[in-house]
């Protein structure tokens, strides 16, 4: 990054007012040193290793971040973190931004209820898929002071011109399973080679357009497509898959998030999960996503856009994909703060000019990213479609109780 990321309240203030309640983000990459990049991210093909030796490739994008990664001990000071583009061209740091505008950004009813943001959203784009992991239900991630990792996936078409190499998601457990069987495969772990969990579970074939609710407790081994993930903000975990990406998975990734003196005992890890879930014969329709349009947009019957519910089943956060059609201009009002990532087209999104870029630098900035205040959420978003063929596409990830339902 060319400008070093800096704070100052009276900049801050600009910038909120200057993009009217909408501001611009930075993209935000991360490397992991276990996976290999799929390059569906729109990153230069030279830049998916930019971060250096021996830290991996890029395979994730962060959106609208209000945390850093825990990405081992060469960590960036802002790794993982949104950057605020600030109105005189300055980087500001995305969780100070929040910290310093609170409930005018996020709202009263999200900062009164968490006096922060507490989710954000991914693109993950791995060459193979995930190993087999669960993450920790709100007890057990209190127990050691972190928060419980509820996530969602939503397979876009614009960022899948390939599944790569293994486009099928195991989920939960076959039902019948029982916790003896699915402790002699964690015993396997250790012992080497691939201990063949998912043999307990079923694979799903990515479906383009749809996607999948994952609660915390459900096990879960993510497919190669190239993934836009809302999630709760947290990285509590224990990997159960002793196997991926062409090699063994070290221990420590089982044990990561066990209290030191249950490290050892298959017992903590069975207990991680919610068994009628993860054995849920009606599993599919519990779980997967299929979008729907969202009431506003059916009500407005505007043939400028369509508006649908893409993620909708957790209570921590929710998204949607908004569709506006060639040459069209609309404006979008929603209950809540949210941020956005264009995918497809270009046009006018606020004040801000978009575009969903087609090969990105790393380090250099873009027109795809946005945050929307709680207030510009609701006075209304003028969307522009500049193309006369394109449609103008764009994703965005919402917080907690935004769904219907919740
Ligand atoms: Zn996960």
């Amino acid at each position: 990054m060319s400008v070093l990321p800096t704070f100052s309240a009276a900049a801050a203030d600009r910038t909120l007012d200057a993009g009217d309640g909408v501001v611009r983000l930075a993209p935000t990459w991360v490397p992991r040193v276990f996976s290999t990049p799929g390059r569906r991210i729109r990153l230069h093909p030279e830049d998916y290793y930019a971060f250096g030796k021996d830290r991996g490739g890029i395979d994730e994008r962060w959106l609208a971040s209000p945390i850093r990664a825990d990405n081992g001990p060469a960590t960036g000071d802002f790794e993982g973190l949104s950057l605020v583009r600030g109105a005189e061209g300055q980087l500001l740091p995305f969780d100070q931004f929040i910290a310093h505008h609170q409930d005018t950004l996020i709202g009263s009813r999200i900062w009164a209820a968490y006096g922060k943001w507490p989710v954000f959203a991914k693109f993950f784009d791995n060459e193979q898929s995930l190993p087999f992991h669960v993450h920790h239900r709100d007890e057990d991630a209190r127990a050691l002071g972190k928060v419980s990792k509820p996530e969602a996936y939503y397979y876009a078409p614009q960022l899948n011109n390939h599944l790569a190499a293994h486009p099928v998601s195991f989920l939960g457990l076959q039902p019948g399973v029982t916790r003896d069987q699915l402790r002699e495969r964690l015993i396997g772990f250790g012992k080497g080679g691939d201990n063949r969990i998912t043999e307990l579970s079923f694979g799903y074939r990515t479906q383009l357009g749809t996607g999948w609710d994952v609660p915390a407790g459900v096990l879960h081994a993510p497919a190669s497509a190239c993934t836009y993930e809302p999630q709760a903000a947290s990285d509590v975990l224990c990997m159960c898959e002793s196997w991926s990406n062409n090699r063994e998975v070290p221990d420590e990734l089982l044990w990561k998030d066990a209290p030191a003196d249950r490290v050892g005992d298959y017992d903590y890890i069975l207990d991680l999960l919610d068994w009628k879930l993860n054995t849920d014969p009606d599993f599919t329709n519990s779980r997967r996503l299929i979008p729907f349009e969202t009431d506003e947009s059916v009500a407005a019957a505007d043939p400028g856009y369509v508006e649908k519910w893409i993620v909708y089943k957790s209570a921590m956060f929710s998204a949607k994909e908004l569709t506006v059609r060639p040459g069209a201009s609309v404006v979008i009002t929603d209950a809540d703060a949210y941020g956005v990532i264009v995918i497809q087209g270009h046009g006018r999104f606020g004040v801000h000019p978009a575009a969903a870029p087609t090969l990105i630098r790393f380090g250099e900035l873009t027109e795809d990213e946005f945050f929307v205040s709680e207030p510009a959420a609701r006075r209304g978003v003028r969307v522009v479609n500049q193309s006369s063929t394109e449609p103008l596409v764009m994703l965005k990830n919402f917080g907690p109780g935004t769904a219907p339902g919740f």
